[in-house]
């Protein structure tokens, strides 16, 4: 495996870079500010300035493998990408690559027909517009997709849809035009072939977003994460996506490269979060010497790098398994990442807080924030465990059937 940059990546780097540098560090208190002013729901006037900027220099879309719709960037050139933008919270929007809609563009690339790819995919390639991913309910464990109960019955050339979402990411804002929504269709089918993923105009009849759920108090406005209900949604059979029964195929999928762009960035909020631990234990002292001298605080810097660059590599060989032998032979690569970059971002960014003292929990750095969001990516994912049993049943699976 060859990790080092190519030209092309090194040359992405280098300007992405400089757009985060000369513009995005600088407006995330102009962001607090302009949502903290009227309507929190509204989006800002400084994300769609940046948004127009990057897009004039060509940052824009960078992820997308295997599409001529895209930057035409592997998994592993977009990583050290994602990682740059993951540094701030803002980073990845102006770029047009920001969750969920990475995701759910990836699904549409894959699996819309060209009549859906021209009404949504085309205006969400060019951030007209936002998506949401409606999967999760508040009455059964969701970590298991099999178990969504939310209906969708046919009735003639129509979908009638009726049931509770929560979690719906990105729902609040009013750009989201468009929910995948994913329902069970044909309870009688096998198990894996009773659910259907369909897409519903935010706009149609008896969708109501109910409430944004805040997340340890912050409400990640204009974004929000919703509460959304579905009463007697009524919308085109052809809305189905794929087909009929192939939702939990195409959530598999999903699983795949939308995923560990949560991860990417992951490490990029570690990277940042150290960044930030060093100038503060270099420039405050306490009993007379920097706060890097006392106790084993220098040990602390050191296992932050250690692990970040463990998780990096293991994002970077998850990343080159996908582009070399595809998503279902990569799976536990992908399932280990997605444990590790989580928790290796919170355990650098809990050491951040600490050496910050009481700043590190104030608004007035970014690491409580961070500590925040990354703490949700250990559920919003799909939980650790989930992850954790997927690595193990591959790990047995070498084995079974041998004998001791
Ligand atoms: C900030 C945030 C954003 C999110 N965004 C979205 C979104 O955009 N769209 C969407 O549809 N959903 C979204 N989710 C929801 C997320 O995907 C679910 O919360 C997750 O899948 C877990 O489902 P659940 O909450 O029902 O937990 P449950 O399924 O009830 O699981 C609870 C706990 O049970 C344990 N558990 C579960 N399975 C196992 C196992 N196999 N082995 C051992 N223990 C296990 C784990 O500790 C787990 O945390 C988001 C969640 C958060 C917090």
């Amino acid at each position: 495996m060859d990790f080092a940059y190519s030209p092309k990546v090194q040359a992405l780097r280098e300007r992405v870079t400089a757009f985060m540098d000369t513009h995005v560090y600088s407006a995330e208190a102009v962001f607090e500010q302009q949502v903290a002013q009227g309507d929190r729901w509204q989006p800002t006037a400084i994300m769609e300035e940046l948004k127009r900027k990057a897009r004039a220099q060509g940052l824009w879309n960078l992820f997308l493998p295997e599409s001529e719709r895209g930057a035409g960037l592997t998994n592993l050139e977009y990583a050290p990408l994602a990682e740059i933008m993951g540094r701030s919270m803002l980073g990845p929007e102006p770029f047009n690559c920001s969750a969920p809609d990475t995701g759910n563009m990836e699904v549409l690339v894959r699996y819309a027909s060209a009549a859906q790819k021209q009404q949504w995919l085309e205006p969400l390639l060019r951030g007209e517009i936002r998506s949401a991913f409606a999967m999760t309910e508040p009455d059964v464990a969701s970590s298991d997709a099999t178990n969504m109960d939310a209906r969708a019955v046919r009735d003639g050339d129509e979908w009638v849809i009726n049931g509770r979402k929560w979690w719906t990411s990105g729902a609040c804002d009013p750009r989201c035009k468009i929910l995948i929504f994913m329902g069970l269709s044909n309870p009688e089918g096998p198990r894996h072939q009773q659910h259907s993923m369909i897409l519903v105009p935010v706009d149609t009849p008896g969708v109501h977003i109910v409430r944004p759920l805040p997340v340890f108090g912050y409400d990640d406005a204009p974004h929000g994460h919703a509460e959304v209900l579905f009463e007697h949604v009524r919308v085109p059979y052809d809305n189905v996506l794929l087909g009929e029964g192939r939702g939990f195929e195409i959530a598999q999928g999903r699983l795949g490269p939308g995923r560990i762009h949560h991860c990417m960035r992951s490490i990029g909020m570690a990277e940042r979060a150290l960044e930030l631990m060093c100038k503060r234990a270099l420039t405050r002292n306490a009993f007379g010497k920097p706060l890097a001298r006392l106790g084993g605080n220098i040990d602390l810097i050191a296992n932050s790098r250690m692990e970040i660059d463990m998780a990096r590599l293991l994002t970077l060989k998850a990343a080159y398994m996908m582009d070399t032998v595809g998503n279902k032979v990569a799976k536990s690569e992908i399932a280990q990442i997605k444990v590790i970059a989580p928790n290796v971002a919170l355990k650098v960014i809990d050491r951040a807080i600490q050496i910050h003292g009481g700043a590190g929990v104030s608004g007035d750095f970014p690491l409580a924030y961070m500590y925040a969001m990354q703490r949700t990516l250990r559920l919003a994912d799909g939980p650790d465990e989930v992850h954790r049993a997927a690595v193990g049943k591959y790990e047995l699976g070498k084995y079974a059937g041998q004998g001791v």
